[in-house]
């Protein structure tokens, strides 16, 4: 569903949110963290190591027609390669990390938000984020840019 401007504010005006830190998207259940080429330049910054280790230690491709893109490991129980107790890149986490949950994906469907509803219990939650915070997060991830897998 492509929403208009009214449309979106609208919806996010209605769309509460208030994280509880409970890592339940970081962990539990398989899923994928995908990168763009921001994403991974800060990660590969801030854990000062070059970008082929990088690629090898904490990454993984996923096939996506006949490209592959870049998404991050996960642990044999399915938790993030970064979570350990918290998230330990937590200063360069990926923008699909950051925008969550105002993806596209969710915002635009009502049959995704109640499943995501089920994981986030930050979902519906009051807090205080600013409409123009949800609305930049929203657009961020709309026109996210995947990176490509490549040694
Ligand atoms: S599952 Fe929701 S409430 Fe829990 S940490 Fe993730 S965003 Fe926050
Ligand atoms: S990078 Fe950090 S915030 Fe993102 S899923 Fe992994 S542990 Fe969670």
């Amino acid at each position: 569903m492509a929403l208009c401007k009214k449309e979106l504010i609208k919806i996010l005006n209605d769309f509460d949110f208030n994280c509880l830190r409970c890592s339940n998207c970081c962990r539990i259940d398989p899923g994928a963290v995908f990168l763009s080429e921001d994403d991974f330049n800060e990660i590969i910054k801030f854990l000062k190591i070059d970008t082929k280790s990088f690629l090898i230690d904490y990454c993984r491709p996923i096939f996506r027609g006949t490209r592959q893109i870049v998404a991050l490991k996960e642990k044999t129980n399915y938790d993030c390669i970064f979570w350990d107790n918290k998230c330990t890149i937590y200063e360069a986490r990926p923008l699909q990390c950051k925008a969550y949950p105002f993806w596209a994906s969710i915002v635009e469907s009502d049959i995704d938000l109640k499943k995501e509803m089920k994981r986030c219990k930050g979902i519906g939650r009051k807090g205080n984020m600013k409409i123009d915070e949800k609305i930049n997060f929203y657009y961020q991830h709309k026109n996210f840019v995947y990176k490509e897998y490549k040694i």
